[in-house]
């Protein structure tokens, strides 16, 4: 729950602005993991609700797609939403809207927006070296116990004389 209180916004006269300022740590979801959020949002009265604009810091959880590892890799999520007012309709583009004491959880949207900033080809060094597709080990971290060589498919000698 990323619980904001709009009480001020929401019988405003339209243009008034908030300025909302998030500090948090340790933000989960259900398949992402926010080690820290922080930023301020404007919260700005429009005609169909309250706009919800900023940019957040934040850092995000990741495997990488070599060796599996779960790493932080820092994202900024540009936020650009409408909050509905209370008793608005829920639609997936409009999931969140101010409860009838005033309050919103930003949770849902920060999910979606932290979700498109997500790098999906992570990979935890340039110098990453994987796992061996043998013993799966961490290449990285030398917990590969194969022989050398003795890992080559005896297949593979054909391509091995084609390559010289
Ligand atoms: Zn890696
Ligand atoms: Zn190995």
């Amino acid at each position: 729950m990323i619980r904001v209180n709009l009480a001020p916004l929401v019988h405003a006269e339209l243009g008034l602005r908030e300025l909302v300022t998030l500090n948090l740590s340790n933000l989960t979801f259900e398949d992402l993991t926010l080690n820290y959020l922080k930023g301020s949002l404007h919260f700005t009265r429009v005609a169909q609700g309250i706009l919800c604009e900023g940019h957040l810091n934040a850092e995000v959880q990741v495997e990488c797609i070599r060796c599996l590892t779960l790493f932080s890799q820092p994202i900024v999520i540009e936020l650009e939403d409408i909050v509905g007012l209370p008793g608005a309709d829920l639609t997936p583009e409009r999931p969140v809207r101010v409860t009838e004491d005033y309050w919103v959880d930003l949770a849902p949207l920060i999910y979606e927006y932290a979700w498109l900033e997500i790098p999906h080809n992570a990979v935890c060094s340039p110098h990453c070296k994987g796992i061996c597709p043998d013993c799966g080990g961490n290449l990285n971290l030398g917990e590969c116990v194969c022989e050398e060589g003795a890992a080559l498919d005896p297949r593979w000698d054909a391509l091995k004389t084609l390559l010289k």
